[in-house]
């Protein structure tokens, strides 16, 4: 046993070694990606499920890696968010998005905020600027929060959500039902919207487990007169039973994947036209 100990403890550490160069590598990227223009940012509809007529889009980053190509925001924004980087990524986000948004004559624009971010009370500063610099009215903005965030420091943290929800931005709660506290969460701050995760659409069509879930989250956010909004819609049967269930918005890839903003305004000019 001992022996073989040994051989799994050989293979293992080059491995562990090549990990931990590869993310230090990236780090060390990434801390010049944004002066090097490396990061875009790609916009997804969000639809109203009883018109499919788009009510705004979300921002959704990529980093296009000189070497390595696209690298996705799970592999990077939690590198991000343990160095501090996320900081000046997020403002970066917001303020850009903001400007491009301001062309959508008054449909919205959703941005992720990471929990760290929500944390600096300079936050509230970096989204004012952002939207004076663009001239993006207030209520044109939601900020989507994950339950993570809300746990750590959660005075401090539902400090700072009233502030931005006085400036008249919106807030969504993102990746609703994930986390285990997305109740206590909505007890203690008032949100807009609850995005339902992905997770609880994806079997919706042969599942009555997943149908009598949904509805219930529905059914919590009319009582609580909040917007609800389903991930990941993939096809017309899991559309047709959210139109059903009465969710009042939809995003996924039946309606579009992410794109880039000149994509997304042509499909405006086209979708919300007729
Ligand atoms: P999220 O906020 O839950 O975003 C939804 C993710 O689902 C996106 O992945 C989107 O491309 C994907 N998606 C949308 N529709 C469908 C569908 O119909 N089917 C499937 N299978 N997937 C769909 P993406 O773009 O890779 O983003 C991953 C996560 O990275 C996001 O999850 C968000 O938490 C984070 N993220 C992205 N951009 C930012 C950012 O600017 N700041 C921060 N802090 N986080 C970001
Ligand atoms: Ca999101
Ligand atoms: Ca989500
Ligand atoms: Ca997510």
């Amino acid at each position: 046993a001992k022996a073989e100990g040994g051989s799994c403890l050989r293979i293992f550490e080059p491995a562990m070694n090549d990990r931990l160069r590869t993310r230090r590598a990236l780090v060390a990227d990434l801390r010049v990606a944004m002066a090097r223009q490396e990061l875009t940012i790609l916009f997804q509809p969000q639809v109203s499920t009883a018109t499919r007529r788009i009510k705004g889009a979300e921002a959704l980053l990529r980093w296009h890696h000189p070497t390595r190509g696209v690298i996705g925001p799970d592999v990077f924004i939690p590198l991000a968010e343990e160095t501090g980087l996320i900081v000046p990524i997020g403002a970066w986000v917001l303020e850009e998005a903001c400007h491009v948004a301001r062309r959508w004559g008054g449909l919205s624009l959703a941005v992720n905020v990471s929990a760290h971010q929500v944390r600096q009370a300079s936050f509230v500063d970096t989204v004012e600027r952002a939207l004076a610099r663009s001239g993006l009215p207030a209520r044109c903005l939601e900020l989507e929060i994950t339950e993570a965030a809300m746990l750590a420091n959660s005075a401090e943290t539902l400090g700072i959500l009233s502030r931005l929800r006085s400036l008249g931005v919106r807030l969504a709660m993102d990746d609703f039902g994930t986390g285990y506290s997305s109740l206590a969460t909505l007890q203690r701050f008032r949100f807009d919207k609850i995005k339902v995760d992905r997770s609880f659409v994806r079997h919706l069509v042969h599942d009555a487990r997943a149908v009598a879930l949904l509805r219930a989250v529905i059914a919590l956010g009319s009582a609580l007169d909040v917007t609800t909004n389903a991930e990941g819609v993939e096809d017309e049967g899991q559309l047709s039973l959210l139109q059903a269930e009465g969710c009042d918005e939809a995003q996924g890839y039946l309606f579009g994947r992410p794109m880039s903003a000149a994509d997304f305004e042509a499909q405006l000019g086209t979708r919300n036209s007729s």
